[in-house]
C-alpha cells in the first residue's frame, strides 16, 4: 500500500458498476475497506478514510443521503449536497472508489424490505427519531451487500448508530469487521458535523455548550463523581441555557445503551450522550467517561 494520495478515483452511480469495481479490487487480492457517508465531507470523514486505509488495501466511500433515515419533518431536502467538492476531497485522501447512487438504485420501485435492530434502538435517539435506525440498518446492509468490504469504519460521534451497526452485522453473520473511530472536533471542541453549516455565528458560539458540558462531566467523573444524576445535571446545566429544545441528556451503559436512573451509580465506564436543538439545528454528541479523552482541548 502506498501512502501517496491516489489520483485515480472510480466513481460509480449504479449498484452494478460499484459491485463490479469492488469485485475487481478483491479479485486483485486486495482487502476492501468501506466508509459510508451522506457526503458534505469534512475532516471527520477523512479520518475514517485514513483509518480504513490501515485496515484494508483499498478504500471505497459511499455518498448517499438516505431518505429512509429521515423523519417527515427532518432535513432530508435541505441536507447539503456538494458532490464535486466531495470527490476532490476523496482524491486527496486516497479513496479508490466512490459510490453515489440515486435513490431508485438503493430503493428499487416496489421494495418492501427493512432491517430492524431491537433493544439498542429503543434508547437515546430512538424514541425521538422513529424509523431512523431502521433506515440506517437497512441502507448499511445494502451497502455491505453491494461492496462486500472486509472492514467498515464508523464514527463514535454517532455512537448509537455504531452500536446498532455492530449488532446488525453480528446478528446477520455478515463477514465484515466494524471499526469505531473517535470523534474529530474543531479546535474549540465542537464535534465536526455536516450539519454545523446550518448554524449561524451566534448559534455556533452557543453550540459550544455541548462540548463544554461533556467536558465538565468528564472532569467530574475523573474527580470521582459516579452518581448518574449528578453527571447528568452537570451536562444539562450547560445545555439548558442555549438549547431551543433538549431531546435528552442521558447517562447510559456504553454497550446496551440502557439509561442509568438518576439514583444509580456509574461503573468505571459510562456513556453520556445528548441530543439538543440550537436554533433549528439538532446536535448530538457523547463521551464515554473513563475511556474517551476530554472533548475540550
Ligand atoms: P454522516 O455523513 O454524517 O452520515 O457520517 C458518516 C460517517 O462519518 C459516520 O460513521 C459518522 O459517525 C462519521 N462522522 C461524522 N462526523 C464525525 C466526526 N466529527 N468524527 C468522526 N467521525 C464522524
Amino acid at each position: 500500500m502506498s501512502d501517496a494520495a491516489s489520483p485515480e478515483l472510480t466513481v460509480a452511480a449504479s449498484a452494478a458498476e460499484f459491485r463490479a469495481a469492488c469485485d475487481a479490487v478483491r479479485a486483485s487480492g486486495k482487502k476492501l475497506g468501506l466508509v459510508p457517508t451522506m457526503g458534505a465531507l469534512h475532516a471527520g470523514h477523512l479520518a475514517l478514510v485514513a483509518e480504513a486505509r490501515k485496515h484494508g488495501d483499498a478504500v471505497a466511500l459511499t455518498i448517499f443521503v438516505n431518505p429512509t433515515q429521515f423523519g417527515p419533518h427532518e432535513d432530508f431536502a435541505k441536507y447539503p449536497r456538494v458532490l464535486e467538492r466531495d470527490l476532490e476531497l476523496c482524491r486527496g485522501a486516497g479513496v479508490a472508489l466512490v459510490f453515489t447512487p440515486p435513490v431508485a438504485e438503493m430503493y428499487p420501485p416496489g421494495e418492501r424490505t427493512r432491517v430492524r435492530v431491537e433493544g439498542l434502538t429503543e434508547h437515546l435517539c430512538g424514541p425521538f427519531r422513529p424509523g431512523h435506525f431502521e433506515g440506517v440498518a437497512t441502507i448499511v446492509t445494502k451497502l455491505f451487500a453491494v461492496a462486500g468490504p472486509s472492514t467498515a469504519v464508523f464514527g463514535r460521534k454517532d455512537y448509537q448508530q455504531l452500536q446498532v451497526v455492530r449488532r446488525m452485522a453480528r446478528d446477520l453473520l455478515l463477514p465484515v469487521e466494524i471499526v469505531g473511530y473517535p470523534t474529530l472536533r474543531d479546535l474549540d471542541g465542537l464535534a465536526l458535523s455536516s450539519r454545523n453549516q446550518y448554524l449561524s455565528t451566534l448559534e455556533r458560539e452557543r453550540a459550544l455548550a455541548v462540548p463544554r458540558g461533556l467536558s465538565a462531566a468528564a472532569r467530574a467523573f475523573a474527580a470521582g463523581e459516579r452518581r448518574a444524576g449528578e453527571l447528568r445535571r452537570v451536562v444539562t446545566s450547560f445545555i439548558e441555557p442555549v438549547a431551543s429544545r433538549i431531546d435528552y441528556v442521558t447517562v447510559a451503559d456504553p454497550e446496551t445503551l440502557e439509561p442509568l436512573s438518576d439514583d444509580a451509580i456509574a461503573e468505571n465506564r459510562a456513556l453520556v450522550a445528548l441530543a439538543a436543538f440550537v436554533g433549528t439545528t439538532r446536535l448530538i454528541d457523547n463521551v464515554v467517561l473513563g475511556e474517551d479523552k476530554d472533548p475540550l482541548p
